[in-house]
């Protein structure tokens, strides 16, 4: 007993030590990355899954650390929030994607919409100041129906924060709510009528087995139902399989992202339409 107790310290210790190393590593590191310009964003196209048209793309932070190499926002996004450092983060990702979705609008569609993701971390103390997100719009030329506001289930639980008056600014301003991950979280309904939310994206998880779990194709049928019952759209995300896509489309699902359509991208790789084989 006592070896197989000493054996068991051995193997934890380390490991506990290499993780607080690495943790301290990654936010030290994601100082430097905000002062030497590090990020980039990547656009996934929200495709119409009826016409196959893309008037909306997802903006997706991307890191490129000098010595990692690209590390994933699943990674340094909750370091950001943790540390605060999200709130600048976040900005640069919003006035980025604004200048992005002011070029589309000009080359490609006067009503193209980029969805950008904002943190709850956001939302609290000294977090958005959304003045000056206002005034860079319009420096930009933008309407606020030019951006959709990606925030997630356990927001709307916040009852802190003024959380439902910051919504109500984006609101007034013409901004787009999306609610991300739909399904993950302790939602109550009640939210989507309260907040006045106009997409539901139906969480990768559920999309995921449609061909082969019913259970999954029933809630999706119940989201979709649900959600265009009280006037909102629906966006399937990680659709890989044109089997997904054609389940999705024909449940009425408004519409997809995911790998069979394109990989998030630097801008300038956004397709713009795409194939709906086998459909209408
Ligand atoms: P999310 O908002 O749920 O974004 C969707 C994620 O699914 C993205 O991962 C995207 O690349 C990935 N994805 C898209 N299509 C497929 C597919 O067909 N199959 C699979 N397996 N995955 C697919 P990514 O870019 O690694 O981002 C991870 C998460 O990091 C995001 O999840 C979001 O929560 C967060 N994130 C990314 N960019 C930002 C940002 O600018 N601000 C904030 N606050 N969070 C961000
Ligand atoms: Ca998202
Ligand atoms: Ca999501
Ligand atoms: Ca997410």
């Amino acid at each position: 007993a006592k070896s197989q107790g000493r054996n068991r310290y051995n193997v934890f210790t380390p490991s506990m030590q290499d993780a607080a190393q690495k943790r301290m590593r990654l936010i030290n590191d994601l100082r430097v990355a905000m002062a030497e310009k590090q990020f980039s964003i990547h656009y996934q196209p929200i495709v119409d899954l009826r016409t196959g048209q893309v008037h909306k793309a997802e903006a997706l932070i991307r890191w490129r650390h000098p010595v990692e190499g690209l590390v994933s926002p699943a990674d340094f996004i909750p370091i950001a929030e943790e540390t605060g450092m999200i709130v600048e983060l976040g900005d640069w990702v919003f006035r980025e994607a604004v200048k992005q979705v002011a070029a589309w609008r000009r080359t490609h569609h006067p009503q193209f919409q980029v969805s950008v993701n904002v943190s709850p971390m956001q939302f609290r103390n000294e977090g958005i100041d959304q003045a000056s997100w206002l005034a860079h719009l319009s420096a930009m030329g933008v309407p606020g129906q030019g951006v959709l506001v990606e925030i997630t289930e356990g927001l709307l639980m916040d009852a802190g924060h003024n959380v439902s008056g910051q919504l109500q600014v984006f609101r007034q301003a013409g901004i787009g709510l999306s609610l991300d991950d739909f399904g993950t979280g302790y939602s109550s309904l009640s939210y989507l009528k309260k907040f006045d939310i106009d997409f539901l994206k139906i969480d990768q998880s559920f999309v995921r087995n449609l061909t082969t779990d019913p259970d999954d194709m029933a809630l999706c049928n119940v989201i979709i139902v649900m959600a265009h019952t009280l006037g909102l759209k629906v966006v399937a995300e990680g659709v890989e399989t044109p089997a997904q896509r054609d389940l999705l489309a024909a449940a009425g699902c408004d519409y997809g992202q995911g790998y069979l359509f394109a990989r998030p991208a630097p801008a300038g790789e956004m397709p713009f339409a795409l194939p709906m084989a086998g459909l209408n």
